[in-house]
Parts: structure tokens; sequence; C-alpha cells
């Protein structure tokens, strides 16, 4: 999304994932139904003139390479088995297993758990999920070859969604949805069936483009557990990405908010008082609370037309807002010096 963009242009980032082969996205289709379709063409804002929807096999090993870069130690293979605590309950650091099965303790002033929605780290520590969703969806997602690059597609049906996403070397990401409480009688025994007939049913040209692509690979499929947003900072530890902030990939906004939430706790890191964590944790939620909402709203699938219409207005000003505000922050650099 654009503000994910917008991050990865200011920390000097986008060209090299441009150069991966990532198709910039100029123009957006959300249909609603058979008959109603809205076009949006990506405008230049703050020096964003496109989306895009790189694979993780692109984003991750470019984000380790700049982390690496920027003075990282990035070791790959190794666990985190549990917290080392000190008597007062503060984190003193981890003991990790290191790929040979040795484990050891790493003393560390601050432990950030960027482990993911069921993060370790936030469970020793008891992080309390103080505002929690109550929908989720199923999904059945794969790669497909030669599908037309015409940007992306949103498809809204009652209680069906589906998506084509240009994403890198030419294919496209295709998902369909339901609601989680319907992903088993859709899509069990045939992934590929219930991906067809999701598909269809959102829009038979749609499925007509999908029977002609080819499948790279296979399908996948998952369910969503409902969103959270967690207490993220305590005593000698922090929290950021999924592990704080967990909303449905539905809205397609986790990494977006993964690399806005990272800046925050940065400063909040660099300022390294107590207070400087408390304002990361209000900060993101003044920031998230509109797009945790209609997220989950969108993965209730309990809308009309018109009201899942309503919900992505609400959307993108949400995002708007967003966007607007990290164009506003003070570069790390500065709150160092
Ligand atoms: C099906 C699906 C589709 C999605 N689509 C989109 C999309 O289109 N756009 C979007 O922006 N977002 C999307 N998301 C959301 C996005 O993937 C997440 O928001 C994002 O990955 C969060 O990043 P993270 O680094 O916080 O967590 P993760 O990506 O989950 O990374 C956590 C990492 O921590 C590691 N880890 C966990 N426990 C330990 C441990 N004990 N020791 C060591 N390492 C550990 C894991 O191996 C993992 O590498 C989607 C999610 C799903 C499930």
């Amino acid at each position: 999304m654009r503000a994910g963009v917008l991050q990865l242009l200011r920390w000097g980032l986008l060209d090299r994932l441009m150069a991966a082969h990532t198709p910039p996205v100029r123009h957006t289709v959300f249909h609603y139904g058979d008959d109603d379709a809205v076009h949006v063409d990506i405008r230049s804002d703050h020096g964003v003139d496109f989306l895009c929807a790189p694979r993780r096999t692109a984003l991750d090993p470019m984000l380790v390479d700049a982390a690496r870069e920027a003075g990282a130690d990035v070791r790959h293979g190794v666990t985190v088995m549990d917290l080392a605590i000190g008597p007062a309950g503060h984190v003193t650091g981890v003991h990790l297993k290191e790929a040979g099965g040795t484990v050891r303790e790493v003393a560390a002033g601050i432990v950030i758990g960027a482990d993911g929605r069921q993060s370790l780290v936030a469970r020793q520590v008891g992080a309390e999920a103080y505002v929690e969703g109550g929908h989720g969806s199923g999904y059945v997602y794969g790669y497909y070859d030669n599908m037309t690059d015409d940007g992306f597609h949103w498809y809204f049906e009652d209680g069906v969604a589906a998506g084509a996403i240009p994403t890198n070397h030419d294919q496209h990401l295709v998902f369909a949805a339901v609601h989680r409480d319907e992903f088993a009688a859709t899509f069990r025994g045939d992934l590929e069936g219930g991906l067809m007939r999701i598909a269809k049913a959102n829009s038979v040209q749609l499925a007509e483009d999908v029977g002609k692509a080819q499948l790279s690979g296979r399908l996948r499929g998952f369910s969503c557990a409902s969103g959270h947003l967690r207490q993220c900072h305590g005593a000698g530890w922090a929290l950021v990405g999924d592990a704080a902030y967990f909303k449905d990939p539905l809205t397609a906004h986790g990494i977006t908010d993964a690399f806005r939430d990272s800046e925050l706790l940065s400063r909040a890191v660099i300022v390294g008082r107590e207070q400087a964590f408390a304002d990361y944790q209000e900060e993101r939620d003044s920031l998230s609370r509109t797009l945790f909402d209609v997220t989950d709203a969108i993965a209730s699938f309990q809308w009309s037309m018109d009201q899942v219409k309503t919900h992505h207005g609400h959307l993108s000003d949400a995002m708007k807002a967003e966007t607007d505000h990290i164009a506003g922050f003070t570069k790390l650099k500065t709150i160092a010096a």
C-alpha cells in the first residue's frame, strides 16, 4: 500500500525492490457484484506514484541485506527458546538455540519480539490483547503465469471475495476468500475447485482468465485468526509487526503497518525513555483503530455491496491519513543526533 511504498522510498530501498522485477501498479479496480466497478488511478502523492505487491522472496532478502549494510548482525536458523528474566521481572535477554543445536543465553538491553502473530515474546511477557476482532477470512491462493497485467483487481460478491494481483516475474497472485466459518465447506478436499467456484461467483471474466492461466507451484489455504492490538512495551521488551498488531489480510495492510511500527519503535529505542515507548503504543493505536475496525468489518463478510463499498471509503480515508502522518516522520538519524 502507499504508506509502505513511501517508507521504502524514504529508506532508499524502493529502487532495489523494483530492480527485482517487481511490477509498479498504477491502476486499481474494485468490483462490486457483476455490474459495478470503481476504477482508481494511483496519483502521485508524497513522491509515490505507484503501489506494488512484491513476493516475500523478493522483499525479505532485500530487507535483510539492507539491515546488514546498516550494521545489524543477522543470523538465520536461530530459534528463541525463551526469555531470560531478571528477579524483578525485567527481561534481560533470550535463550537461543543455534542451527547446530547449541543453546546459549544472549543478554540484551531490550528484547524486541518481531516474531509474528503467535509471538513467543508476547506470550512469555503476558502482553495483553486489549483490542480483539471478531472475524477472520479463509483463503486459498496461488501464483499464476500468463495473466494480463492491468493493475490490482479486487472482487466482492455476497459472502465471497477474490483478487488478482500482479507480482514479481510476470506472475499474478490469485486468491479466493470466504468467512473462516465457511472455509472447510468451501475448500476441503479440492482447493482448485473451491478457488474456481469463488472466482466465478465473483466474476465470470476472472474465472475465465484464471482458467486460461498456468498455476505455478501449488495452491495454499489459510484460515485466519481474529485480529489483535497488544500491549507492545514493558520492562526490557517491546513488540512490533504482527506480534503486536495483527489484522485480517483482506485489506492487504500488514506489511505496511509492520514497516510503520518498526520505524515508530526505532524512534522510541533511540530516545530510550519509558515515555517514548508509551508514545509508540499511543501513536500506533491512533493510526490503527479505523483500519483495524474496518478490516474486521470487511472480514465479517456480513455486508451488502453498498456497505462493503462504504467500508472501502473509510479504509481509503484511514490510509490517506496514515500516509500523511508517515510523510511527516522525522528522520531517524536526526533523532539519534
Ligand atoms: C495469507 C496471507 C496473506 C497476506 N497478504 C498480505 C498482503 O497482501 N499485504 C500485506 O501487507 N500483508 C499481508 N499479509 C500480512 C503480512 O504477511 C504480515 O502482516 C507480515 O508478515 C508481518 O510481518 P512480521 O515480521 O511481523 O511477522 P512474520 O512475517 O510472521 O515474521 C515473523 C518471523 O519470526 C520468526 N519467528 C517466530 N518465532 C520465532 C522464534 N521463537 N525464534 C526465532 N524466530 C521466530 C518466524 O519464523 C518469522 O520469520 C498476509 C498474511 C497472510 C497470512
